[in-house]
Parts: C-alpha cells; sequence; structure tokens
C-alpha cells in the first residue's frame, strides 16, 4: 500500500522521536530522566478532578457533547477572558473548545489554506504548525528567531511574493522552545502587517498564565484590532496541569471560527462533557494552583540556569513558559549534544534543530520534572562534561 504523498512529507512527530529513545535505553536498564517533553508532573488540583467524578456519574454526560462545546463552558471561556485580559468574547460566535489546542492547530490550516498558498512559521516552533500546513497541502515560509532579535520574527524579511500568497501567520509567545515573550509594539506590528496583507494570526498561548519575575503576559487579542485579523489558540494542559485531559479553545475572528467549526464538525464530536465541566471548574475557580506552579516552574528554572553557567552553558533566563534554551557547548551539534547526554548521562534533552534549522546550535530542557529529579539529571550532565 502506497501512502498518500503528504504523509510522505511529515516528519516524525518530534516527542513520539523522544519516547521511542526512552523506551529503548529504558529497556537496556538505563535510568534515564527526561527533560524532552513539556508535561506537567504535578497533578491536576484535587478541585478539578473532583467536579469530574461528580460530572462523570451523570448520565446526560455519557451522550454525544455538542460539536460546539457546552454553551457553559463557552461562557466560562468568555468570562475568563474578560477577567484575565479584560477582553471582551461573545461566547456563541468567537469561542470554539478545542480537544486540546493541539487539534485546533493542525486542523485551521484546513480550515484556511488551499494548495499553493502559505503559512508563515517561526522557526524554531512548536512542530504542529508545519506539520498541519503539510496535511492542507500548504507550504511553509519559516521565519527565523534569533537571538540578536529576541527570538521574535523579522515580517520585512518575509519577500513580497510569499506575502501574496500567505493566508496564515503563526506567532507563539511565552514560546516554545525558547521562552521569548512578544513585546506590545511587536504585536501592534503583527495586526497591522495581517490587516495590510489579509492574513490570519493564529496565536498560540497556551503558556500565559506560567510567568515568573512578576512579569503578566498579554493575550494577542488586547492588541487593538486583533480580532479583526487573528484567533488565539489557548489552553488547560499547561495553566492546570491537565495535559492528558485534552481540553483548550480557540477565540477572537468570528470568521475564522467558523471556518474551524466546519472542518471539526465534519472530523470530531466534541470534548466529553464531563471535561467541559471540570474546566469551567479550572477557570471559574481559585487560582491559587497556578500561582503554586508558577513558583514551582521558577524554583526549577534558577538551579537550570545556575547549574548550566556553572559549567559555561549560556542560556536566556526566560520570564515564562515552562523550558530553558541553552546554548550547546562548542563543539557540539545540537544533535551531537543531546546524544553526549543520553549516551554519557541517561538524560534526554530536545535537540534545538528538532523545532526547525534556525535552532541548531541550542537545547530545549524542560522544566516538567521533579525537582529531586532535575537535580539529579543536572548533576549528571554536568559529570558528564
Ligand atoms: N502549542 C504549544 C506551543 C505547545 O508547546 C503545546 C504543547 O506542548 C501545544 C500548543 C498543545 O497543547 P495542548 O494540545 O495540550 O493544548
Amino acid at each position: 500500500m502506497r501512502q498518500a504523498k503528504r504523509i510522505m512529507h511529515l516528519p516524525p512527530y518530534l516527542f513520539a522521536e523522544i519516547d521511542r529513545k526512552i523506551a529503548e535505553k529504558r529497556k537496556a536498564g538505563v535510568d534515564v530522566i527526561s527533560l524532552g517533553i513539556g508535561d506537567p508532573v504535578e497533578p491536576t488540583p484535587p478541585h478539578i478532578v473532583e467536579t469530574l467524578r461528580e460530572a462523570v456519574k451523570d448520565p446526560e454526560n455519557h451522550r454525544y457533547p455538542s460539536y460546539y462545546g457546552l454553551q457553559a463552558f463557552r461562557e466560562a471561556i468568555a468570562s475568563w477572558y474578560g477577567k484575565r485580559f479584560g477582553v471582551e468574547l461573545d461566547p456563541d460566535t468567537e469561542v470554539l473548545p478545542l480537544i486540546g489546542s493541539k487539534e485546533g492547530i493542525a486542523h485551521i490550516p484546513l480550515a484556511l489554506l488551499d494548495s499553493g498558498t502559505y503559512s508563515l512559521v517561526p522557526d524554531p516552533a512548536y512542530p504542529v504548525y508545519s506539520t498541519g500546513t503539510i496535511l492542507a497541502n500548504g507550504e511553509s515560509h519559516f521565519m527565523p528567531l534569533v537571538r540578536e532579535n529576541d527570538f521574535l520574527p523579522d515580517l520585512s524579511m518575509v519577500g513580497s511574493d510569499i506575502v501574496r500568497k500567505a493566508k496564515v501567520l503563526f506567532l507563539n509567545y511565552p514560546n516554545n522552545p525558547t521562552g521569548a515573550i512578544a513585546p506590545e509594539d511587536f504585536l501592534i506590528d503583527c495586526v497591522e502587517f495581517a490587516r495590510k496583507n489579509g492574513i490570519a494570526v493564529c496565536y498560540d498561548n497556551p503558556y500565559s498564565e506560567i510567568t515568573f519575575d512578576g512579569y503578566v503576559a498579554p493575550s494577542f487579542l488586547q492588541t487593538p484590532g486583533a480580532k479583526e485579523v487573528g484567533v488565539e489558540f489557548h489552553s488547560l494542559s499547561k495553566t492546570y496541569n491537565m495535559t492528558g485531559w485534552r481540553i483548550g479553545w480557540v477565540v477572537g475572528n468570528s470568521g475564522i471560527i467558523d471556518a474551524l467549526g466546519k472542518v471539526k464538525t465534519n472530523v470530531d464530536s466534541g470534548i466529553f462533557n464531563a471535561i467541559q465541566y471540570a474546566g469551567i471548574t479550572a477557570l471559574a475557580g481559585s487560582q491559587d494552583c497556578v500561582k503554586e506552579m508558577c513558583k514551582i516552574y521558577e524554583r526549577r528554572r534558577d538551579l537550570v540556569i545556575e547549574t548550566l553557567s556553572g559549567v559555561g552553558i549560556e542560556a536566556v533566563k526566560p520570564k515564562a513558559a515552562i523550558y530553558v534554551w541553552a546554548m550547546v557547548p562548542g563543539g557540539y551539534s545540537s544533535a551531537e549534544f543531546a546524544t553526549h547526554v543520553l549516551e554519557k548521562a541517561g538524560v534526554v534533552v530536545s535537540p534545538g534543530n528538532a523545532y526547525g534549522p534556525s535552532g541548531e546550535g541550542y537545547i530545549r530542557i524542560s522544566l516538567s520534572v521533579k525537582d529531586n529529579r532535575l537535580k539529579e539529571a543536572l548533576e549528571r550532565i554536568k559529570e558528564s562534561l
């Protein structure tokens, strides 16, 4: 059986590859510590779990959910955006629940691209922007994120022939994998660029609540005119340690949301209602659990930065998200250093180039690992050098 051309063009999914390597080493008896994946190890807060427990018992929730999510969940999302960002949303037309934000990000190119048209994709980036584009038979134009430009894309460097064919601009701040944040004037420029060129901004914001040193991350939709040109993807995954629950949303431009909704009604049948009720509790309940997680990640970030700098590895101290983007020591490529650390220390880190060619020269260290294991991993890396 011959696979479709678009599947042959798909690179293997990065984290599936990392999982495979870990399994191989563990089978060989190595006590592997993975700093490879951003997946919180702390449990989902108990008040959220409790709502699920109760909601599971109700047979009404055992039936197909609504394609567009529970009205009450859409209202909870709109109300959270109002409280948190001062952004007003119509829960009926400007909010659409997703089966995790990855699902919506992977499907949005199907809603907006035709063959011969382009997504503008940061490099390095979360891989789904470009792989979703491949699945929609679109083309990706990669925009390098370099340290000298604070890991922001330079939109003026995108050629006019590409701009003409571009339909989607993916952006993600606080950024995975670099940990960079977006200044207000950059977001203003993005809105203007998108408006002028008829491009839909798909702003990916799953780390907005995980911030350090007093930094408060914005919503893209706070930028004047943003709702006319774009949408924002968000998720309960990282904020409330709910990666396994598969629940997120997209908010903003009603036309873009309508187009994505059309794709989704033909592909999936919504999110288990009990999980949506738990999502309401997460958004409407006490946010102390989020503050607690920020403290934990901040402590781990400091430990990583301090240890790396002690062995001469330079890293940008991130103000948000759950990653440290560190420069590989001289003489190694990203892949060589990741392999060295796995072979000599039994520690998994992600090679920067796996997120795009401009990630070469970096590794990404995830902070989603218990403190004692993180300490041990860092000790082992130190010794391996
Ligand atoms: N976007 C970015 C930048 C991510 O790092 C992730 C997950 O790691 C996602 C989106 C997807 O998150 P989820 O599908 O769990 O909402």
